[in-house]
């Protein structure tokens, strides 16, 4: 199942069309999209929805983050092979995770504001986990089952703020806007194999990263299991995985996000993201 955000509340996507789950399953599911993923555990329930005539075309509707209030978002530094061999550092022994604040979420389509004077503002295209129950202490060989789906963003990173002398990696991706996810949460079962997925950044129409998550140093599972040693995760609690090769500060020369530029985010078995820089305040 396909489950996206219109307007706050959770619409499940079935042949191009937007049913509201609230209303589909009669008032038995909850409308927030973050309380459906607390409520259903499972998404099986979710394929049995009669779907009203009435349902919107998913075509030219405006979608919000599909997970919206998350209470984390954990996301992992440094952790495809290739990126670390092109960064020309050595692959860490143990995960490297840090968080991004829920405040800096945006949807799918939704602007990226970025502050006057912040001139190297890059972009990350991640493969991003939704966690479907609670849990803590999970091993690795037990994680995907706590996973309830996969969706795509972008871990969008000030590197000017990031470099600074004490290394600032949560204050310098949680800016307003730099976190759009989606444009759906796709349920696992949708994907052949959930730990190889594709992801492309496309900058202007020009490809900046293609990669596949068969190349993470450590993979979903293991992400999970180390971060769960630690926090309590949460349902709809999302984790960033890292990113491939090609971003901006590892160009010669370097490239960075300015207002104007369109960034499309492509997560395969997810979608497309289409994000316009514009300038903030
Ligand atoms: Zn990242």
């Amino acid at each position: 199942m396909r489950i996206a955000n219109v307007n706050g509340r959770a619409a499940v996507v079935v042949d191009g069309r937007l049913a509201d789950v609230e209303r589909a399953s009669g008032g038995r599911l909850p409308s927030d999209p973050t309380a459906l993923i607390v409520t259903l555990g499972s998404p099986e329930e979710l394929a049995s929805l009669p779907i009203p005539d009435d349902a919107p075309s998913l075509d030219g509707t405006r979608l919000g983050p599909p997970v919206p209030r998350p209470s984390k978002i954990l996301a992992a530094a440094l952790n495809y092979h290739s990126h670390a061999a092109e960064t020309g550092q050595t692959p860490p022994d143990e995960p490297v995770l840090f968080a991004k604040l829920p405040s800096a979420l945006a949807g799918p389509e939704d602007d990226i504001l970025v502050p006057s004077g912040r001139g190297t503002v890059d972009w990350e295209v991640e493969l991003v986990v939704v966690i479907g129950r609670r849990t803590k202490n999970v091993p690795a060989a037990d994680a995907w089952s706590v996973v309830f789906g996969l969706t795509g963003g972008q871990d969008i990173s000030d590197r000017t703020e990031q470099g600074r002398s004490v290394r600032q990696f949560t204050m310098a991706k949680s800016f307003d806007t730099y976190a759009p996810t989606g444009p759906f949460v796709v349920t696992l079962d949708e994907f052949a194999d959930p730990d190889n997925v594709g992801v492309r950044t496309i900058l202007d129409g020009e490809e900046m990263q293609n990669g596949r998550t068969n190349d993470l140093i450590f993979s979903v599972p293991q992400l999970i299991e180390w971060a769960s040693r630690v926090c309590t995760l949460e349902p709809g609690d999302l984790l960033f995985t890292g990113t491939p090769p090609g971003v901006g500060l590892g160009m010669d020369p370097k490239r960075f996000l300015v207002p104007g530029v369109l960034l499309e985010t492509e997560v395969e078995g997810v979608g497309r993201m289409s994000n316009r820089i514009v300038a903030g305040s």
